[in-house]
């Protein structure tokens, strides 16, 4: 057997302290995971259950990486997050063995075209096209849970050229990395090469090209990204 085409790359990103690369299956995000967040895009923090949406694999962006400034959008938007990256897998998690299918953490940004993502929302389509686009996920280096244990708090920031935007701690998580994980395998059978992208904290806002964005969470790498002109 033999494909009729060329097979795509696999999207893997770099593990820290090695030349090993961490290979990338799905991308799942938490959508309103922090109290103010939520406020922030006009809604009540009630702890309603989690709800998710999804980016393509080969969305991810390498740390250092140049953006350009995506299509269909005039308000596009940073939300930096902290992303889990699932080596187990299964339908129906228990949130007491959640943490046994981590292999480790990374700073990520869930960049959105704002302007689509609320439109389509307002007129009761799906959310995707304002949120699964190419470039729509930088990721920086993964920290294995051997290196870092597991992370419940910690604090995660984003500054644009030099100035906080975002400044957050991950014990302000609505549901907990082992909750989320019990929530989404209730609709979807997890994978090794998953990730999983939280929820960002409050103060997102737009970036123009020429910005540079720069964020980090305690303990693990950081994440640097720069906007630059459309293709
Ligand atoms: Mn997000």
């Amino acid at each position: 057997m033999s494909y009729v085409l060329n097979v795509a790359p696999v999207p893997s990103i770099p593990v820290k302290g090695t030349d090993d690369r961490f290979p990338v299956r799905r991308i799942f995000c938490v959508g309103r995971n922090y109290a103010e967040h939520a406020r922030e895009m006009g809604f009540d923090p009630d702890r309603e259950p989690p709800f998710f949406f999804t980016k393509p694999g080969d969305a991810i962006v390498m740390d250092g990486a140049e953006i350009p400034y995506p299509p269909m959008t005039g308000n596009f938007h940073y939300e930096i997050e902290l992303v889990v990256a699932i080596s187990g897998g299964g339908l129906n998690i228990k949130e007491s063995e959640a943490l046994e299918h981590i292999y480790g953490y990374a700073v990520g940004l869930d960049m959105t075209r704002r302007d689509l993502q609320l439109f389509m929302r307002k007129i009761g389509r799906p959310w995707c096209w304002g949120k699964a686009f190419d470039n729509s996920a930088p990721i920086g280096e993964i920290t294995p849970v051997a290196q870092c244990g597991h992370v419940d708090h910690g604090h995660i920031w984003l500054d644009v050229n030099g100035e906080r935007q975002q400044d957050g701690d991950i014990n302000q998580l609505i549901w907990s990395v082992p909750e989320v994980i019990a929530h989404l395998t209730q609709s979807i059978a997890l994978a090794p090469g998953d990730l999983i992208m939280t929820g960002t904290p409050a103060g997102v806002g737009p970036v123009v090209a020429g910005d540079r964005l720069s964020g980090g969470i305690d303990g693990l790498g950081g994440l640097s990204i720069s906007i630059v002109d459309p293709l």
